[in-house]
């Protein structure tokens, strides 16, 4: 029996034996059947829903393959202070307190006080006058100063008598009384006191990001942040709320947790499943301290840092390899990117001698932000996945150019060339560290640019850019792949699961920044719609 029907608009399937159609029907959460209006029409029974998408577009729904999602969660859940005059921090303060009555804490982040009119430090006075009695805290913009007011500084025990601690300053008033400010470690008084949210706090965190998300078109994600994320993911799923397909990554400290329980790759199902173990092999480049060959441009002594030695990571990988976890590692230095390849190499021999094929150990590398030429080949002969964040090519270009230099960030943010090569893509955002929206990562892939026109119109590399059915791919059957899924997601086919979301233009013939400017009118998961509709 088909519960539902989609017709009349354009079904871009990504399934290679009927690209584009018009119709398509649906019936327990799978797809049916796809094809013309005549071809499916006439399978509605009187209790099908039939919708009319009156020249609307399809497409299968986007899975982001690297989230940090209990932080989005939690940084959603907070009040947002950057770049606004103190009038406005208050309004937000006075918004957010109603809005939130049963939140205990009122915590917000992005203060900056050289933007306000009056550019003294603020008091716990400013505060109270607007929350009360609710414990506020809120940290300022530079993260060397925080703002509580006299609730929070009661319950952090701060009184005319607390000294200062070692790095840091409680601000006093000319009766020695604490004003509210902290500097530096003085900050961590109050951050100290601040409980951490219950389960189903945090499920009700989670609720309000997955309608964030997937209000962008994002059906699925593959979460990087730790277990109390997985806590509250299955809150949400008790409660019958989760509505997005999650995969849930296990950071190296629950390792030996994971084998002590016996849990392999893909335990599970098709709402949450277990992926991959996740490591960190070196750090980022903003702060320089991604490991590479040669040093930062103009620090002659800086490589980088490795965060994770060789040896060790052997260790880690091939242990969670022969009890049935593959292994995902941040590395975005190309050094790193190169040590992580050598323990792959090693990984994929030992499993070979096991009988095992690489499709049965996915390995990823994370960002691959830089790549050595004389390495670029390795991640497709190894079969290892390049999970990568085409957004962060746009916002980091010119860190890339400062830091590396123009003729090394040729291989830089260069999902072309793993694409060219024969790797298998997976595309993200690294939300929240840049905007979850899929749409804006699917136009730093094929713009390489961003939307002000910078680095120049014709984009950084340009020949370096994807086209739109590359990067829909690395969105939709990526992901798919990177999770054991690649059999029921990822396209719009008979038998996959009903993932789909409904937009109002072709993504293949919009160009440029109109790629940005796509609204998304439903989001459909499970055969459900989940966010907006049509009629
Ligand atoms: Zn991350």
């Amino acid at each position: 029996m088909i519960d539902t029907i989609l017709y009349n608009g354009t079904i871009i399937t990504l399934d290679d034996h009927a690209p584009r159609v018009t119709a398509i029907a649906i019936s327990m959460g799978r797809v049916v059947a796809t094809g013309s209006e005549d071809d499916i029409l006439h399978l509605a029974t009187a209790s099908t829903k039939k919708h009319n998408l009156n020249g609307k577009f399809v497409i299968p729904g986007l899975t982001d393959a690297h989230v940090h999602f209990e932080w989005i969660s939690r940084s959603l859940s907070t009040v947002n202070l950057y770049e606004v005059s103190k009038e406005e921090v208050l309004q937000r303060t006075a918004n957010f307190a109603a809005e939130n009555p049963n939140r205990e804490w009122i915590t917000g982040w992005g203060w900056s006080q050289d933007l306000w009119t009056d550019q003294s430090f603020p008091t716990a006075a400013d505060l109270d006058a607007i929350v009360g009695n609710r414990p506020t805290f809120f940290q300022a913009k530079s993260g060397h100063a925080g703002w509580a007011n006299s609730a929070a500084l009661r319950l952090a025990g701060i009184t005319s008598d607390t000294p200062d601690p070692e790095g840091g300053t409680i601000l006093k008033d000319g009766n020695g009384q604490p004003t509210g400010t902290l500097l530096e470690t003085a900050m961590r008084l109050v951050a100290n006191a601040i409980p951490e949210p219950t389960p189903d706090q945090l499920a009700d965190m989670m609720h309000a990001a997955q309608n964030a998300m997937l209000a962008t078109g994002l059906t699925g994600f593959h979460d990087f942040d730790n277990p109390s994320c997985m806590t509250g993911l299955q809150v949400l799923r008790e409660r019958g709320d989760l509505a997005m397909r999650v995969v849930k990554q296990i950071n190296r400290a629950w390792l030996p947790h994971a084998l002590e329980l016996g849990i392999r790759w893909g335990f599970g199902d098709d709402w949450i499943r277990y992926g991959a173990l996740k490591l960190f092999a070196d750090g980022a480049l903003g702060p320089r301290t991604a490991y590479m060959f040669e040093p930062y441009v103009g620090e002659p002594d800086n490589y980088g840092m490795s965060l994770l030695d060789k040896e060790e990571m052997m260790e880690m990988v091939t242990t969670a390899s022969a009890a049935g976890l593959p292994t995902s590692i941040h590395a975005i230095g190309d050094k790193a990117v190169h040590e992580v390849l050598d323990v792959f190499e090693v990984a994929r021999k030992q499993e070979a001698q096991r009988g095992e094929k690489p499709t049965q150990r996915r390995h990823r590398i994370e960002h691959v932000q830089i790549i050595h030429p004389s390495d670029k080949h390795r991640l497709a002969e190894l079969d290892v996945i390049a999970s990568m964040q085409p957004i962060h090519g746009t916002s980091d270009w010119e860190r890339s150019e400062r830091y590396w230099g123009h003729e090394r960030s040729q291989w830089a943010y260069n999902t072309r060339l793993q694409i060219d090569l024969g790797a298998r893509v997976a595309f993200g955002s690294d939300a929240p560290v840049e905007p979850f929206r899929p749409f804006e990562g699917m136009y730093s892939a094929v713009a390489r640019r961003q939307p002000n026109g910078t680095p120049s119109p014709e984009g950084w590399f340009p020949e370096l850019k994807l086209t739109v059915d590359e990067t829909l791919r690395g969105y939709t059957l990526g992901p798919a792949y990177a999770a054991g899924m690649e059999d029921r997601l990822g396209k719009l086919a008979p038998r996959f699961l009903a993932d789909l979301i409904v937009i109002d233009r072709d993504p293949y013939t919009t160009h440029g920044e109109e790629l940005l400017r796509t609204a998304i009118h439903a989001t459909m998961v499970d055969g459900v719609f989940r966010y907006g509709g049509i009629e």
